[in-house]
């Protein structure tokens, strides 16, 4: 039998890219939605109305000011970026990851992070025609030193990620162990741009950003995704200026829109409200631990982020479970072997919290 002609598409379309499947977001409707970490709160009713005021002022008709002056002036003072350092605008952390990619992709080059992990830094790679590594982390989910200095020493990546805190684990690596990462990295292991990824930094209140000044090859990526603007995409990477003058070559000039960056602005006037909303997650998530921590064969890992990461007897049993309750978690136990019987669950407002709670006490009763 004679093989088919390929098609069109399959012609055209690159071989890796017809392999893959399409990014799977479940459908969640009629959902206790607790799978994406996102912040559960709105912004106060009286806000909103005056956040509607102000985005009826926005000129639609006009492109965004280029490089968006005013909001990363904003951003740099609220976020207390270090005096001296600089910042690039991405239409999320996601579109940072990508320009990232992009402007590394020499032939040869790699990206190297610790696994499991966030799954755009390997994604992106590999649709900027990178190699991808990733170091298993140790079964605790705490960085390996030893195994990451061997690998940075074999594939002398150009980029390395750090996630501070961790995605799907939760782990906040130890600082020691980062900083001897970033120190090798430096040219006594390899020559590679350390990005410490702080998607979680409103629930870890731990920061890299201070100590921007202290290493020439950091960079600091953080969103307001998680803080509870999801929906507005916005990210933002600081560093060095020398460092972001490069990156901003292969950012597209409009990548923050008009509408992003007058919410933006105005929520960074009130940012008080997010932060008030985070400490409320952050008792949640003890809350939550601790009444998960009290079943017989659940394991309850450390999370300075606002997810939980559990492991279960039966993850795909209990996962299913809860879906016929109408809670909608994330089943992680198939990304790596280390996430074995894994899931993850975000932390949200006690309310929806004690619907995840009774579902999951039925679930694990069926
Ligand atoms: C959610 C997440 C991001 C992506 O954030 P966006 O700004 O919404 O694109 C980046 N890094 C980690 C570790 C995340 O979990």
């Amino acid at each position: 039998m004679s093989t088919p002609e390929p098609t069109l598409i399959q012609r055209i379309i690159r071989d890796d890219v017809l392999a893959m499947g399409a990014y799977h977001v479940p459908d969640s409707h009629g959902m206790v939605k607790l799978d994406a970490m996102e912040n559960p709160y709105q912004l106060p009713p009286a806000l909103r109305q005056q956040l509607a005021d102000r985005l009826a002022q926005v000129a639609l008709n006009r492109y965004p000011v280029p490089s968006s002056a005013a909001l990363r002036a904003r951003l740099k003072t609220v976020m207390d970026v270090p005096d001296g350092m600089e910042v690039l605008l991405g239409n999320g952390s996601d579109e940072l990851i990508s320009m990232l990619a992009m402007a590394v992709a020499r032939p040869g080059a790699s990206v190297l992070a610790p696994v499991p992990g966030f799954v755009m830094y390997a994604m992106s790679a590999q649709f900027a025609g990178l190699g991808f590594v990733g170091v298993p982390l140790r079964a605790d989910f705490s960085l390996d030193r030893e195994a990451m200095l061997a690998a940075m020493a074999e594939h002398r990546p150009a980029v390395i990620y750090l996630a501070y805190p961790n995605n799907p684990t939760g782990t906040l690596f130890d600082a020691d162990d980062m900083a001897a990462i970033v120190r090798a990295a430096q040219g006594e292991v390899c020559d590679s741009l350390v990005v410490v990824d702080e998607a979680y930094q409103p629930f870890a209140q731990q920061s890299w950003m201070p100590r921007l000044t202290e290493f020439g090859n950091l960079l600091v990526m953080r969103t307001v995704s998680k803080l509870g603007l999801a929906g507005i995409r916005l990210g933002y990477l600081a560093g060095a200026p020398q460092w972001i003058e490069q990156l901003d070559k292969v950012r597209p000039p409009y990548n923050v829109n008009v509408l992003t960056e007058a919410t933006a602005l105005f929520v960074l006037e009130h940012v008080d409200v997010l932060d008030e909303q985070a400490a409320r997650l952050r008792e949640q998530r003890t809350a939550l631990a601790a009444a998960l921590g009290r079943y017989d064969g659940v394991t309850v890992f450390p999370s300075a982020a606002n997810f939980l990461l559990i492991r279960v007897p039966d993850a795909a049993r209990i996962f299913d479970a809860l879906l016929s309750r109408k809670v909608l978690i994330k089943n992680v136990s198939k990304m790596h072997p280390l996430l074995t019987n894994c899931l993850r669950v975000t932390v949200s407002t006690p309310e929806e919290n004690a619907l995840f709670l009774e579902a999951f006490a039925a679930s694990m009763q069926d």
